[in-house]
Order: structure tokens, then sequence, then C-alpha cells
């Protein structure tokens, strides 16, 4: 098993099973209702989890929530707390609701403020790092490794922070930041007097609180690399922490075109695309593209996501071909080679059509979505009869609609609708 790591800019293997293979993928600030681009480090981790350990391999989940942060003051002046709680619960909410079950652990950066402080007193004491005015800053330049991952030359590193006469260097970078009582209503207390932690250092010592001072593999958006990540190889490595092996970085979520940023105003929250399309369909439109690529959202990507899902679902109406077991050998690889999901995809998609049911439900449950084959139970006037409805309510013929689901039920079968025009058939008990 191969992943490309943004560090090394190559494909890395994995060590072989049972590994370990300890993953930490950052999570969202939360400060509202998570975008739908959020989702997707949080569905590669838990996809690459549930592969791995179908594998045999040990593989675990870390998924971290800011709920320290300036967004949160500035979305809540004076309820900071109650918001980033508030969110905290919704994400946790809209994530469960994508069927994949949870990562192994969800720590909080307000949990863990006595183990960053403490993490910080040991770069201070090593002189990695300095106090100044009530902040502590990492002193970049006893770092020489730094701008490696981001490909920059330490000399010419591009400012990721705001620019401070508390510096003493301007690509230094705060790791403790002096409260600012009129606009920051939580604070916690620290050798270098009332503050908060700066996001970069939350997640280094989240990351080594779990897992220790090496793990497998990181996880993110690319937008994290710099300064996010950077810096946290900057905070971990100063202290001869290996920290992560392998960087792995998701590609954007593009709302038509651009890429998806609350400043651009196009918005469109986990909850909502869940609601509008279906979870399945969901899933099945991160499937359409390589996990490292960017991937475009809109209405006509969802619908074509949800008419897949529909293909794949349809396949279990039909009656099974013999069983061929070699054929799992192409998904495998698909896999294998740096998580191909559109390769797998489309050998689902072969499967579908040369009706190897049972590895299509096999591979369908890798991604959460073994939902799709529950439609195989139904005998073939019964699926003709939900097809036909289908097309009924597609086309807004309601009358039509109503009396095929009453034949529907005189038979013993309930129609499920779905959102996305999907359905589900369940026979009555
Ligand atoms: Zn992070």
């Amino acid at each position: 098993m191969r992943l490309y790591d943004t560090f090394s800019r190559s494909l890395v293997e994995l060590p072989a099973a049972p590994g370990p293979v300890r993953m930490y993928f950052c999570g969202p600030t939360v400060y509202a209702r998570a975008h739908i681009g959020n989702a997707r480090p949080f569905v590669v981790g838990m996809w690459l989890r549930s592969w791995l350990r179908s594998h045999g391999y040990d593989a675990q989940l870390v998924h971290n929530i800011t709920d320290i942060n300036d967004k949160i003051y500035e979305a809540a002046p004076g309820a900071s707390a109650e918001l980033a709680a508030r969110a905290t619960a919704w994400y946790l909410e809209d994530t469960a609701d994508l069927g994949l079950g949870m990562p192994d652990h969800l720590p909080r950066a307000t949990e863990c403020v006595p183990q960053i402080v403490a993490f910080i007193e040991e770069l201070v004491a090593a002189d990695h790092a300095y106090a100044s005015g009530g902040d502590v800053y990492f002193r970049v330049a006893t770092f020489p490794e730094y701008g490696r991952l981001s490909g920059q030359k330490p000399d010419q590193v591009e400012q990721g922070e705001e620019p401070s006469a508390l510096k003493e260097d301007a690509r230094d970078f705060a790791l403790w930041k002096a409260n600012k009582p009129e606009t920051e209503d939580t604070w916690w207390d620290s050798p270098w007097g009332r503050g908060r932690p700066g996001w970069h250092i939350e997640c280094s010592v989240m990351a080594e609180e779990i897992y220790g001072p090496a793990f497998e593999i990181h996880g993110g958006g690319l937008d994290l690399v710099f300064p996010h990540h950077e810096n946290e190889v900057a905070q971990s490595r100063a202290l001869g922490h290996a920290f992560a092996g392998i960087w792995a970085h998701n590609g954007m979520l593009r709302f038509t075109g651009e890429k998806m940023s609350k400043s651009a105003g196009n918005v469109a929250t986990i909850r909502e695309t869940i609601d509008e399309w279906g979870r399945e369909a969901v899933l099945v439109f991160f499937l359409t593209a390589s996990w490292r690529k960017p991937i475009d959202f809109s209405p006509e990507t969802m619908a074509q996501a949800a008419a897949r899902r529909e293909t794949l679902r349809n396949a279990f109406t039909l009656e099974p071909a013999a069983h061929d077991e070699s054929a799992w050998e192409a998904f495998a690889a698909s896999l294998e080679d740096d998580f191909d999901t559109p390769a797998a995809l489309a050998v689902l998609h072969e499967w579908a059509s040369r009706r190897q049911l049972e590895l299509l439900r096999r591979g369908l449950a890798v991604f959460g979505l073994e939902s799709l084959a529950e439609r195989r139970d139904a005998p073939p006037e019964v699926a003709e009869l939900a097809e036909r409805r289908a097309q009924a309510r597609a086309a807004r013929d309601f009358e039509a609609s109503d009396r095929l689901r009453d034949e529907l039920a005189a038979l013993g079968w309930q129609m499920r609708d779905e959102p996305g025009g999907g359905y589900t058939l369940v026979h009555d008990a």
C-alpha cells in the first residue's frame, strides 16, 4: 500500500500489516455549521481506516476539534465557548450522518491547554521559543529545515502570520497569545500570564498526546501545508521528535470551479448537502475524484453522483452471475496504489454491469455504501413497480406515483423516498 507524501514529494510504502498505522487528520475550527469541503478530510481518513483495517492493519484515526480561535471570538463576542460547544455538536452530528462511524479520538484544544503550556515551556527551555510581551513565539532561525514541507527556502519563507513588533524575526509564529480582554472572553493562566494557545501548537500537542512523538500519517487539506503544518513540523522536530512519517494532503473542494470559501459567499454545509442529496450520493461524489486532486461541487456533479448511486443500487435487482473472486484484485490494486478511488469506482460499475453482486457488496462496504445492496432481496416484479413509481415521481405524476405505492404496499413492500430521487425498498416484517 502506497500513499503520496507531501514532505518527500513521492509515493511512500506503508509498513506491512498489522502496522500500526496511526493517523492524525486536522479537523474543523468550530464556529458555524461546517461546509461540505470540511467533510473531505473526514471521509478520506475514515475510508483509509476502513480499508486498512479490512487488510489486517491496526489503524487508528485522530481528528481534532479547534475550539479556541479568532474566528470563534469574532463570531460570538462574549459567548465564544457556548458557540464552540454548539458548533462541535453540529460537526459530530453531521459527520456521524455520513454513516462511516467515528474517529477513534476527537480531542479538543480546550481540553489540552496544560499539555500545550508544558510543550511550549520545553521549546522555551531549548531556546527554540521566546516570551515577548505576554506572547510566546517560535524562533524559526533555530530550525534550519523550516520551509521544507511547503517547498520554500528558509531565508525566503513567505510570512504566514501577522507582522508584530514583538517578534525577533518576521517568520516567527505565535505559540501563545496574551489575552485581549476587549475581544477574547476565554483565557488560561500560564507562566507568561493570561492567554491562549496559538493554532499550530494545538495540533503538535494533541497528536503527540495520543500517539507519542512519532506516528505514521498526518492528514489535512492542501490549504494547511503552509503555515499550519510547516509550523507543526518545526515545533515537534525542533525537540527531536520524529512526528509524522507521511504527510497526506487532500485536494480542495471547489464550488463551480472556485475554491469554496465563506468569503466567496458560496456555502453549502455538510448538513444541507446530506439533506438535499442523501448521504450515499455525498459519498459517491467524493469517490469520483482522487483524494489528492481538487473536486468540483455543483448541483450538476451532485446529480451525477446521485445517478451513479442509483446505477449501483439497481444492480442488486438483477440475478447474480457466477462469482469471480479473481476480479477483486483490480479493485484492491487501485486502492493500494495511492488510494485511487476513481479507479475503484470504475471497478464497482464494471461489477454492477457484470452482475458480480457479492464483490459489489464487499467493495461498497469499504466506503460505507453497503446499504445500496439492500434492494437485492426484492423480487423482480416489486423492483419493476418501484422503478415505475420512481419515474412517475420524477415526472411529478403524483396520481400514478400514489397508485404504484399502494400496489407495492399490497405486495408487502414499502418504498422509502430519499433526497435526490433515490429510494430504498423495505419488506414489511
Ligand atoms: Zn491541525
